[in-house]
């Protein structure tokens, strides 16, 4: 057998394995809960810090907008780092196997956005760095109201993210289209074509940094069509929990 036909055997017995231990302990969920509490915790604390500088409604919408942008972008670009990650014997494997899975049936169980909220923004555990930096840069050194403002505002934004992926996938209500079509949410049409095509539109806020990325997703990356998306080629479909 060819090297890359014994690699991928190698890599989808990995997949299943790492999927075995994701369902079957509690840690991962567990370890789950545990970082989106981090993370909501430490965006209120992030809030009560920012709140009391005022710099003023133009300021405000510029930074918010600055925001959207670099949010879409760097989540974008997490995305497109774990999409192509196949260290499934890792300590993380369970969790990069799981993740993977958002390729093959996007299933949301539909819960209040709230909830999806606290769930969504349990993966993301690289947001708890952040945020803690951003906490200790906050505290620690004498940042201007403005910058105060962006930081804070890309740690809150980053979860949004995960509700406007969730949204794009399980609603059809007029709120949702209008703020889709007014680019504060993902597009259906936009972000169908991630699990359409491959290596394209990584971006999940509102899809607005979708060209630089995928200009870098071509640039540096194979693509997930031929590489991590065979890797979940023998999982059961019905063993698939709804995340
Ligand atoms: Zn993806
Ligand atoms: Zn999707």
């Amino acid at each position: 057998m060819e090297t890359h036909i014994v690699d991928e055997k190698l890599k989808q017995m990995q997949f299943n394995n790492a999927m075995a231990s994701y369902s079957s302990r509690g840690l991962y969920k567990g370890f789950g809960y545990l970082v989106a509490l981090a993370n909501i915790t430490l965006q209120a604390v992030l809030v009560y810090l920012v709140v009391p500088y005022s710099i003023g409604l133009f300021a405000q919408v510029l930074v918010i907008i600055c925001a959207y942008l670099s949010t879409d972008f760097i989540n974008g670009l997490t995305h497109m780092y774990m999409d192509h990650n196949d260290h499934y014997d890792s300590l993380a494997g369970p969790l990069i196997a799981n993740f993977h899975l958002h390729h093959k049936i996007p299933k949301y169980k539909i819960n209040p956005i709230l909830i999806v909220y606290f769930v969504e923004t349990g993966s993301k555990v690289w947001l708890v760095v952040y945020l803690a930096m951003v906490m200790a840069l906050l505290c620690m050194f004498p940042v201007t109201p403005m910058l105060a403002y962006f930081l804070v505002y890309i740690g809150i934004l980053s979860s949004l993210a995960e509700v406007s992926h969730y949204l794009c996938h399980t609603s059809n209500s007029r709120l949702t289209l209008i703020f889709s079509q007014y680019g504060l949410l993902l597009s259906k049409k936009h972000h169908a074509r991630h699990h359409l095509e491959d290596n394209v539109n990584y971006a999940f806020l509102n899809g607005w940094s979708d060209q630089l990325l995928n200009l870098i997703a071509k640039q540096f990356y194979p693509g997930y069509k031929n590489t991590t998306d065979k890797h979940y080629a023998y999982y059961d479909a019905l063993n698939t929990e709804s995340r």
